[in-house]
């Protein structure tokens, strides 16, 4: 099967100045293939956040390459098709939000590509319905909470029909019962077929995804399903990632196999 997406030996520092620059990546690759649902983990500063912005050419590496579909993402003249294929949500909903009635905000990305009314009026229904937000797209966006306009803007990004959604820290600035919305929202589209990248600093949210890429110090230290990863207890805290308790993991696991019982998830090694 051919990745969506391609790192191959990616290295990037920030420059500060003519002399100096701080070097975060340091030649990171793997590959995410269609249908995955993968959390890149790591301690604040690790570089998660430079790394997502790699996976649709908002930043552009120093050395090696990203390949989104087979396009170089130092490709200028493919940058649409790029964002096209693979979209962003981030952490603050506030500053993704642009329109005042929440249906024209889901629309903004398609009249920008010149989608035609109809085809926009049914992309739009589809995005909001997915997001659960059907009933509140002639509201102002700053009257909604925190996960509602999260969800929002999922809904813009969605409404392009991107491939793949890259989630920076979005769920960080919501309190508990708006990520839970947001993660929920994540779950379906990815039982729908779309592939998710979710970075995060939560083991219990990287606990939802079915691969966890560990990152530390600009390189990929730990890759794998939840339940390898999560044997490295030892490991993960000397990162300062805490391992969510196993009761947690359980219920997580439980929620997302609950055709499963009990001895088939045990005898699946599924936690
Ligand atoms: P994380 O998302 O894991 O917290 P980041 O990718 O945001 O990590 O940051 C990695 C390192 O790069 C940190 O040391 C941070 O201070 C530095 N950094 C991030 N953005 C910039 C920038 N625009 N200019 C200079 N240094 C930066």
């Amino acid at each position: 099967m051919e990745p969506i997406i391609r790192v191959e030996d990616v290295s990037f520092s920030y420059k500060i100045n003519e002399k100096n620059s701080v070097p975060v990546l340091k030649g990171v690759s793997f590959s995410i293939f269609p249908g995955e649902y993968v959390a890149i983990i790591g301690h604040n500063g690790s570089g998660k956040s430079t790394l997502s912005k790699h996976l649709n050419g908002i930043l552009i590496p120093e050395t090696g390459d990203v390949w989104v579909h087979g396009y170089n993402t130092q490709d200028a003249t493919k940058k649409r098709e790029i964002r096209k294929t693979v979209g962003m949500v981030f952490q603050h909903p506030d500053n993704q939000i642009v329109a005042t009635i929440v249906e024209e905000d889901v629309a903004f990305g398609l009249e920008n590509i010149g989608v035609p009314r109809e085809e926009m009026k049914r992309r739009v229904d589809e995005a909001l319905h997915v997001v659960q937000m059907s009933q509140y797209r002639l509201r102002p966006p700053h009257h909604l909470s925190g996960g509602q306009k999260q969800r929002v803007a999922i809904a813009g990004v969605l409404a392009m029909q991107p491939d793949c959604i890259v989630f920076d820290e979005a769920t960080s600035m919501l309190d508990s019962f708006g990520r839970k919305e947001v993660l929920r929202v994540m779950r379906e589209m990815n039982e729908k077929g779309m592939t998710i990248v979710t970075v995060t600093h939560h083991m219990s949210e990287a606990a939802e995804a079915n691969r966890i890429m560990v990152i530390e110090e600009g390189q990929i230290v730990m890759d794998g399903p939840p339940r390898e990863i999560f044997k490295h207890k030892q490991e993960l805290e000397n990162l300062q990632l805490d391992v969510p308790p196993v009761s947690q993991i359980a219920e997580i696991i439980h929620s997302k196999f609950s055709f499963f019982s009990n001895d088939i998830i045990h005898e699946k090694g599924l936690i």
